[in-house]
């Protein structure tokens, strides 16, 4: 991983991809979402910011789990939510 990224991308050896392209909180309430991320903690599947639950932001915040990956076909990268920290791999 990029050296400028913070300790937290730094450390992550191996990036957890999606199970299932879909946010399991919002299936569990029916909802939609926009973009799919995937916590690289855990591996749960959540959505992104721009959905109306933002399950992947407020999950970060619950547990501590720092990093996400976008789980969208095509992009490669990590978001550290404490550092605002951004890396393509
Ligand atoms: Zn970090
Ligand atoms: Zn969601
Ligand atoms: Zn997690």
């Amino acid at each position: 991983m990029p050296q400028a990224a913070c300790a937290d991308i730094r450390a992550i050896t191996t990036v957890k991809h999606a199970k299932k392209r879909e946010c399991e909180e919002c299936m569990k309430i029916r909802a939609r979402w926009v973009h799919l991320r995937t916590c690289q903690e855990c591996g749960a599947t959540l959505c992104c910011d721009d959905s109306p639950n933002r399950h992947a932001s407020k999950h970060a915040a619950a547990t501590g789990h720092p990093v996400i990956a976008s789980a969208e076909p095509g992009e490669r990268w990590l978001y550290c939510y404490p550092d605002d920290a951004f890396a393509e791999y």
